[in-house]
């Protein structure tokens, strides 16, 4: 169990879906006195302000970052290294910044650039939406969901303290906080997330490809497993252009396992080898049952439907 925290000024860097989701949490929770939303969109920041999401906004970073002691970073994973490095010099002595990025590695290496006196937590909530912009944030979505730290290597008093906050921060908005290296992260959920995305936007593109089967039987038959493919593949494209490119290593990796086993599944259906499809099957099913024991997925058969992305 973390201490409680409590933030003066909170400012939020993307004001969308996950950026959104956080400042409403925060003040639900009591956890901020003001949120400020900066976002290089001034439509996005009155949209915000207007949906009382933010109480003031800047398109100016520096400007939009002074005075914070709480720097939220949500946008693209592809800019957190340049805002991070604008950051930097602007942010105030003892402020707090984290990123929400679904990529680490590139988050760390961004934090441990960054200056002494600035202490920048990676983080990744596990949760989210298909959808993207600050109407589609709400503040339950991190409730009961992971937040995993990934802090860079830095061992001095200060650090840890802030360490320490995250965890409250996150603890503070309903989430299970765990600690890992951005290495082990990153792979595991290019395992759980960042292949299967890269699945559904495959499928969802070769069935579209088939012009004479997409102008009806796609929308009219989309009751059986291809539309959860399609809620996934409907997912933001800038977000999940720079995830790949930012983690391709691990995506490389479970990709060449992915189609090693694809391969083996082709055979047999070539063969006719209803033994090794049916052992396959069977194999994964238990996991399943062990993802829903977990409390990660409900048992009801709605499956993708109850904002548990991420
Ligand atoms: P989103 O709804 O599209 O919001 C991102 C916001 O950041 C947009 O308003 C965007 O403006 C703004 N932005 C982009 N570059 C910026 C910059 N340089 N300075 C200031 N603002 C900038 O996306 P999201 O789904 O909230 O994703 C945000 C982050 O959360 C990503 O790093 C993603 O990996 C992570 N994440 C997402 C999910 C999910 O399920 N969606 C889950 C967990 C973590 P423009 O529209 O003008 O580009």
């Amino acid at each position: 169990m973390t201490d409680p925290v409590k933030f003066k000024c909170a400012s939020v860097i993307g004001v969308g879906l996950i950026g959104s989701s956080l400042a409403r949490a925060l003040r639900e929770a009591g956890l901020v006195d003001e949120i400020v939303g900066v976002d290089r969109d001034a439509d996005v920041i009155a949209r915000a302000q207007k949906l009382g999401v933010i109480d003031r906004g800047e398109t100016d970073l520096a400007r939009g970052v002074k005075g914070a002691d709480l720097i939220i970073l949500s946008t693209p994973v592809g800019a957190i290294g340049a805002v991070a490095d604008e950051l930097a010099s602007a942010v105030d002595d003892g402020a707090l910044i984290v990123d929400v990025g679904s990529v680490k590695g590139v988050a760390v290496e961004a934090a441990s650039r960054m200056p002494e006196r600035v202490c920048f937590v990676p983080c990744h909530p596990v949760a989210g939406t298909e959808q993207s912009g600050p109407e589609a944030g709400f503040a339950s979505l991190f409730h009961d969901r992971w937040c995993i730290l990934t802090p860079c290597p830095r061992d001095d008093a200060a650090y840890k303290a802030a360490i320490d906050k995250a965890a409250a921060l996150w603890s503070g908005v309903g989430a299970k906080v765990e600690i890992m290296t951005a290495e082990h992260h990153d792979l595991a959920l290019a395992v759980t997330s960042h292949l299967p995305h890269l699945i559904a936007f495959t499928i969802v593109g070769a069935a579209d490809d088939v012009e004479s089967v997409a102008a009806g039987e796609i929308v009219k038959y989309s009751a059986g497993g291809f539309r959860d493919f399609t809620r996934i593949a409907a997912s933001d494209p800038v977000m999940w252009r720079d995830v790949f490119l930012n983690n391709k290593e691990a995506v490389l990796e479970v990709l060449g396992r992915f189609s090693e086993e694809l391969a083996v599944m082709q055979r047999a259906i070539r063969w006719d080898d209803g033994k090794t499809l049916e052992d396959a099957f069977s194999r994964v099913r238990g996991l399943r049952k062990a993802i829903v024991e977990a409390g990660q997925e409900s048992a009801a058969p709605n499956f993708g439907r109850d904002n548990k992305g991420g």
